[in-house]
């Protein structure tokens, strides 16, 4: 080894590295599943960086992860022939945490173990899991199509450096090696580890191999001696998506869902599909059971995992799905994309535009049949989601009727701030004659119930929706019409209740304007540079009087947001 040094741990890695050796340690079985993914990733990096550098491969094209174990000496090692790193790279990658937002993360974890664990989850354990079973972890890599002697060694114990220095070593790629903590020796065994890839990393497409073990009572006796130990697969080592729904079962899907979403929680639902003709693609897509930390970090990483012929293209990919539709997970695997492609050519890609309408209606489609067939996971799903839902209709305008049709709301109708009233609920329960849909918006629940604009409509048994979100009055003036109905803000202009009023209604609000004319006329005159006009008004029943604001005026809550931002 030359060129030893020794590098201190970023302040971020010191803290996860301790807040997950304690709170993940029920489920340390898990660093197992976050090597064999990045033996996965690399490899597949390497097949991508290979398409227009075929030397990368070192006339080496196989790709497969070899899983070793070391009873005495207490060790693992997960091995891959992938793209490898060079010093700058380990340096960039395991002694840093890259991701954006990951102080505030961090400041956000409780101390308290089951929601840390939650969250820590979220965020993506990675390779740094390895210090949950090991005392020390040693990483011995090359990157492809680099020269033997660029070889590098890092190793740590997890507290708070690493030493890294230059090696020789031959074969491109990665290899991991654990010394297992005491009491952590039950992972240097075969059957162990055989069940675990079989749990967490069956869908890798990449062969994971072991030495093939004899079988109790198959001794050496009879066998040929000098016999090379054989290697086995113990995944399936096809790609999931490509396989058939049917062959597929729940678990299977959650693995992968945790695979390629780095997400600890299982997903709240998923569509898997395939479609062939002029179009062809295959797509698996999650509805993710949290939200992640930075969902409403506009810069935040975003968009599908993007495979073309089954070919790793790139993570991320934000051109299929619209901004609203930003949480869903999963892989789109396409043939009408070509392999040269990359997110310049993405886009203006006409093919993209095609795919990222087909996604989008695949996944409204999938929250449709959530909506229809679990009520308490599509109401899971709205509290998780609804407001970043909200921003759709505005976005989205193709698809404006399916999303109306996914909003929930609170409303009159059960008076508690649970978002559980469709469009369509409101609409089977509008009264004879009424046509338009009507809503308020205010800072706060409680406001909205309480607004004495509400009198008119409790006295007539009209459901209003009660709206009290930041983004819901800007959501609801990019509302036209449900259904054939119209929205009225009911504390905006005339309120006409239409044919839900009574001639006898009509009659006597006429009366009543009469007997007043000269004291609406004083009104008038004394609120003149304070308000438009002081009108007669059956939208009262308790209160005297209320203040309305015109049809086209900006809604009281749009009034304040704009003011607070200083115009
Ligand atoms: P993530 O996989 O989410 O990026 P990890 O903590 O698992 O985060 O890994 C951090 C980074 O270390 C990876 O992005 C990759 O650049 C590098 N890395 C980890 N394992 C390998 C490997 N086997 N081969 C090449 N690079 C790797
Ligand atoms: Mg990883």
């Amino acid at each position: 080894e030359t060129q030893k040094e020794t590098l201190g741990f970023q302040t971020e890695v010191k803290q996860l590295l301790h807040l997950m050796i304690h709170s993940l340690y029920s489920n340390k079985e898990i660093f197992l599943r976050e090597l064999i993914s990045n033996a996965s990733d690399a490899s597949e990096k390497l097949r991508f960086e290979a398409l227009h550098n075929d030397a990368l491969y070192e006339g080496d094209t196989d790709l497969d992860i070899r899983i070793e174990f070391d009873k005495e000496a207490g060790t693992v090692s997960i091995e891959d022939r992938g793209i490898g790193m060079n010093r700058q790279d380990v340096i960039d990658h395991l002694g840093t945490i890259a991701k954006s937002g990951t102080a505030g993360f961090l400041s956000s974890l409780t101390g308290d173990q089951a929601k840390d664990s939650q969250l820590i989850g979220q965020f993506g354990v990675g390779f740094y899991s390895a210090f949950i079973v090991a005392q020390r972890v040693d990483v011995y890599t090359r990157r492809a199509g680099e020269s033997a002697d660029n070889g590098v060694h890092w190793s740590s114990t997890g507290e708070g450096d690493f030493t890294i220095a230059s090696i020789d070593k031959a074969q491109r790629g990665t290899r991991i090696v654990l010394k297992l903590k005491e009491g952590e020796e039950e992972f240097a065994d075969g059957f162990r580890l055989r069940s675990l890839v079989r749990k967490y990393s069956d869908h890798i497409s990449i062969p994971v191999k072991m030495l093939k073990e004899a079988l109790p009572g198959e001794t050496e006796e009879g066998q040929e001696e000098s016999k090379a130990p054989e290697l086995e697969s113990v995944n399936s080592a096809t790609a999931l998506w490509t396989r058939s729904k049917s062959d597929l079962n729940d678990e299977e899907y959650q693995e992968f869902y945790k695979h390629i979403s780095h997400d600890f929680s299982d997903a709240l639902t998923w569509s898997h599909n395939k479609v062939e003709g002029n179009l062809e693609y295959t797509s698996l897509l999650y509805v993710p059971e949290n939200a992640p930390y930075d969902l409403w970090n506009r810069e935040a990483p975003r968009g599908l995992k993007l495979y073309v012929q089954r070919v790793f293209i790139m993570d991320q990919a934000d051109q299929f799905l619209p901004l609203y539709l930003r949480f869903i997970k999963g892989v789109v695997d396409s043939n009408n994309l070509s392999l040269n492609v990359s997110r310049e050519i993405l886009q203006k890609d006409p093919s993209v535009d095609k795919l990222r309408s087909a996604l989008t209606k695949r996944v409204l489609d999938m929250l449709s049949k959530l909506a229809k067939n679990d009520a308490d996971k599509y109401a899971k799903f709205w509290t998780t989601f609804g407001q970043v839902m909200k921003e759709g209709p505005a976005e989205d305008m193709a698809n404006r009727d399916k999303i109306l049709k996914l909003l929930r709301f609170a409303s009159t109708h059960s008076g508690t701030a649970e978002q559980n009233v469709s469009l369509e609920d409101y609409v089977g329960r509008m009264q004879e004659g009424q046509k338009k849909i009507y809503y308020v918006v205010a800072d706060s629940f409680n406001t909205a119930k309480n607004s004495p604009h509400l009198e008119v409509f409790r006295k007539k048994g009209i459901e209003v929706l009660l709206l009290s979100e930041r983004i819901d009055e800007w959501m609801m003036s990019q509302l036209f019409d449900f259904d054939g109905h119209s929205f009225q803000d009911v504390t905006k202009g005339e309120l006409d209740l239409g044919e839900t009023e009574s001639e006898e209604e009509k009659q006597k609000l006429e009366e009543v304007a009469k007997e007043h004319e000269g004291l609406i006329e004083r009104l008038n005159k004394v609120l003149e540079d304070k308000v438009d006009s002081v009108r007669i008004t059956h939208r009262l029943t308790d209160s005297p009087a209320c203040l309305v604001i015109g049809d086209y005026d900006m809604g009281l809550q749009m009034r304040r947001i704009m003011e607070a931002a200083g115009q």
